[in-house]
């Protein structure tokens, strides 16, 4: 699909149109097709080292880590790309307590890590008030750190409870932003425009928000890319999520090719340009796709590594894809690990909390 050809762009009008996505400039979508579509192994590599510089002009050569807590792999829904599926009746399931979350973000802590990110699947005995109640506990006995939440859709009036009990921020991928491609990763119970509604509500209630997509979903096209690239312009979220699409054993979806890792990296470095202040992670998922994924994410504009924190006995069962990396670079164990890889390209791990630089 990405291979279509293209007319390729000369070198300047290249170099102004990257100049011009680095600024708040318009970009045409025939524009950001072209980037996506038809640039040549020279100007990737450009748009890379730009992208380096836009991350460095704000970041310096820190990247920030986050502790990953997998609350939960039950999950109320049925997207038709995830391993936690309600349908995937193969899937292993667990659910954390309270003590056992608080257990993690302990451990967190004499790590070193200053957020503390709580993900999970929608998971019903998982409620609002037992989000909230974990939140304000966090917070109580870890009033410095920030914590951050993914676990999903959930109502107006839950967002504000857990924003009022210490949560600062909030991932939730639109996904995609075409509604007819949204219509063919989803169920008919689930909709981009209720996606949408949550992601405007969390910023109205004054969340750091993330949001982002999969690259390389079943039935993506160019144009999606675009679409999804507007969407954030839309939304100017604090943190941008990408990774690639990775089939998952016992999804409608799990004889479809993996997302291209390259692509991944040439989205990362487009989104750093056009949002240069954000928090982009390097995602387990590209580094599950790639052995140097956290070495190469970086190099393509991410700020942001998320290692695993979860308890060790459950990790193999989050399984949103297939073989998911929790060891290495990818567990909070290892951050030894992490630091040495990071400084072998001239970078560092940042304890801090990467608070979003105008917030900060
Ligand atoms: N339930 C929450 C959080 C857990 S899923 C939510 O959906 O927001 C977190 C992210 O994993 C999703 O946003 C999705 O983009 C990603 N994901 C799910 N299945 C995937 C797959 N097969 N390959 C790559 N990423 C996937
Ligand atoms: Fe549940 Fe999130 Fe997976 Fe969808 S992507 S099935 S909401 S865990």
């Amino acid at each position: 699909m990405f291979a279509i050809k293209r007319k390729k762009m000369g070198e300047n009008e290249f170099l102004s149109l990257v100049g011009r996505v680095n600024s708040a400039k318009k970009v045409e979508r025939h524009e950001w097709v072209s980037l996506l579509a038809s640039l040549t192994g020279e100007q990737r590599e450009l748009l890379a080292a730009r992208a380096r510089e836009a991350a460095h002009a704000n970041f310096g050569n820190g990247v920030f880590v986050r502790g990953l807590v997998e609350i939960s792999s039950y999950c109320k829904n049925n997207c038709y790309y995830c391993g936690l599926r309600c349908a995937n009746k193969a899937a292993s399931r667990y659910r954390l307590s309270k003590e056992e979350i608080l257990e993690c973000c302990r451990e967190g802590a004499s790590l070193g890590f200053n957020t503390f990110v709580l993900q999970g699947g929608e998971d019903p005995l998982q409620n609002d008030a037992f989000i909230a109640d974990v939140v304000a506990s966090i917070h109580s006995e870890f009033p410095s750190k920030a914590i951050t939440l993914s676990v999903g859709e959930r109502s107006r009036a839950a967002y504000d409870a857990f924003r009022k009990a210490g949560a600062t921020r909030y991932l939730l991928r639109h996904e995609t932003r075409s509604v007819e491609h949204y219509s063919h990763l989803h169920p008919s119970a689930m909709s981009a425009d209720n996606r949408r509604a949550c992601l405007f509500a969390l910023r109205e209630l004054g969340y750091q928000v993330g949001s982002g997509f999969m690259v390389g979903s079943p039935g993506q096209t160019i144009e999606h890319l675009v679409d999804d690239i507007l969407f954030l312009e839309e939304l100017q979220p604090h943190m941008i999520g990408i990774g690639p699409f990775i089939p998952a054993t016992g999804t409608p979806f799990e004889n479809s090719p993996a997302g291209s890792a390259e692509q991944t990296l040439l989205l990362l470095s487009l989104l750093r340009l056009r949002f240069p202040k954000a928090l982009i992670p390097a995602t387990t998922a590209l580094s599950t796709l790639l052995a140097d994924g956290v070495e190469r994410g970086v190099l393509a504009g991410a700020n942001v590594v998320m290692p695993n924190l979860s308890p060790r006995a459950v990790r193999s069962k989050y399984s949103i894809y297939n073989n998911k990396k929790s060891s290495g670079s990818e567990s909070a164990q290892q951050l030894e690990q992490l630091g040495l890889r990071l400084q072998a390209i001239g970078y560092r791990v940042d304890y801090g909390r990467g608070d979003y630089p105008s917030l900060g």
